[in-house]
């Protein structure tokens, strides 16, 4: 019960960045980069179907330290999703901040401790913080 209203009162105001099929997505890609162990970023784009499911279009995997993507947002994305390896900031860079504001679009950071995003108006909050793994 206390966990229950706990992520009721976190997600207040998150709306589709905070549903459990949402951190589903965080939690395989956050698998996907080795739990932050690994020295890489994986990356992708959380799309609302016309039903109101969510689904994640992945990017290829990078063996670089950052993600890269080349092409145009699939329609009905909603938010850009990627993750911080272990030695990173859990919250999103400046450049994170920058590409919310060109595409427009809410920049996820997925790490260990935090599911944080880059607001395209310039904010930054946190979503999720230590132990958002366990809410799926
Ligand atoms: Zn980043």
């Amino acid at each position: 019960m206390g966990a229950f209203l706990l992520v009721l009162l976190l997600s207040f105001g998150c709306g589709d960045l905070c549903r459990d099929q949402a951190v589903a997505h965080y939690a395989w890609l956050f698998a996907d980069a080795g739990y932050g162990h690994l020295p890489r970023e994986r990356a992708g784009f959380l799309i609302r179907e016309k039903d109101g499911t969510l689904t994640f279009a992945p990017w290829k995997v990078s063996d670089f330290a950052s993600a890269h993507y080349r092409g145009g947002v699939p329609a009905n994305t909603i938010a850009l999703v990627h993750t911080h390896p272990d030695f990173a900031s859990p919250w999103p860079s400046a450049r994170d901040a920058s590409v919310a504001r060109r595409l427009a679009l809410p920049v996820i950071v997925v790490s260990k401790d935090a599911v944080t995003v880059a607001m395209s108006d310039g904010t930054r909050r946190e979503l999720f913080g230590r132990g958002w793994r366990r809410l799926r």
